[in-house]
């Protein structure tokens, strides 16, 4: 729970929108999913944005999917209509419009290859062939999980390996390894509504998912870690001439859309983005 940023940026947007709403993170233990869900009926929650590693339990333990979540089979933000709890995803959609705002990158007819394949990665790779990339490309330590993923992405997606970053347009970073501080096993869900603090951690890792020499100008890098800004990929990327994103855009994107999703009302993300900017020299 330490790791996210969302009940920060939740917050700052309800202010700058005059609403008298919170977002409050909860640590949900695996299994609990079920319960946390019955818990946001019973306490007349508004919304839920689900983190890593509960989206796909999530995505069984609410009462409709919207179509993207379905095919995904991933869910990250939840809304509450009276008593049933509609499932959709917003991290693919805040990805592309992050490489589109952050990046001025259009992923219409570039060739993509994306470093990963849970439910991120999915959820990046759908987005993707949806606008219209040339080829997505999944690369990931687990070749089952591999044509899962790239079967997302239907005739544009294909199982490659690291051989392919070279011709990529852009590489997608869509696994953990690079974030500080906290991932792992126990994950989170948070929610809106009252809660209690939270601690979880694991080491930081500084180890690098792909040889960075394989990365040149020309391509775009992005990687979805947010905490560091600078992942230790990025930083290789850029001492090799390519252009870099992190993850903080998908981060405020994908809870703009949510807050969209939740309130009906735009969402203020550069009032999001000026929070997300100072959040990491506050920690
Ligand atoms: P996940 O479902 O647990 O998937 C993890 C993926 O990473 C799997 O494909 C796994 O490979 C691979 N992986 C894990 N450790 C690895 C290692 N040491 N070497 C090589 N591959 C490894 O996680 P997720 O929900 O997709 O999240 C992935 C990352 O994206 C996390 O860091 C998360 O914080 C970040 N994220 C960021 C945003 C944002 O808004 N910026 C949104 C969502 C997620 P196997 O299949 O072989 O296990």
């Amino acid at each position: 729970m330490k790791h996210s940023l969302s009940p920060l940026l939740h917050n700052a947007a309800f202010d700058a929108m005059g609403l008298d709403w919170v977002s409050v993170g909860f640590e949900v233990h695996a299994g609990d999913v079920p319960a946390a869900l019955a818990s946001m009926r019973a306490l007349g929650i508004a919304g839920l944005s689900v983190t890593t590693p509960h989206k796909e339990a999530a995505a069984q333990s609410v009462d409709e999917l919207s179509p993207l979540a379905q095919a995904l089979r991933a869910v990250n933000c939840i809304v509450r209509h009276d008593d049933r709890l509609l499932g959709d995803s917003t991290d693919g959609e805040g990805f592309v419009l992050a490489l589109r705002h952050e990046a001025s990158f259009d992923p219409a007819g570039k060739r993509c290859v994306v470093l990963g394949a849970g439910g991120a990665a999915r959820a990046v790779i759908r987005a993707l062939a949806d606008a219209g990339a040339a080829r997505v490309t999944v690369v990931n330590r687990t070749h089952e999980r591999a044509v899962s993923a790239a079967a997302v992405a239907g005739a544009l997606g294909r199982v490659g390996s690291d051989r392919d970053v070279d011709e990529a347009d852009l590489v997608v970073q869509a696994t953990p390894v690079g974030m500080a501080g906290a991932h792992g096993t126990s994950g989170s869900t948070e929610s809106m509504g009252v809660g209690r603090p939270a601690t979880s951690g694991v080491a930081e890792n500084e180890a690098l998912v792909l040889d960075p020499d394989l990365l040149r100008s020309g391509q775009l890098v992005a990687d979805l870690v947010y905490h560091p800004p600078v992942t230790p990929l990025l930083r290789a990327a850029g001492e090799r001439g390519a252009n870099t994103m992190g993850g903080l855009g998908m981060l405020v994107h994908q809870a703009a859309l949510a807050i969209e999703r939740w309130t009906g009302t735009p969402a203020p993300v550069e009032e999001m983005w000026r929070v997300a900017r100072e959040a990491p020299r506050r920690s």
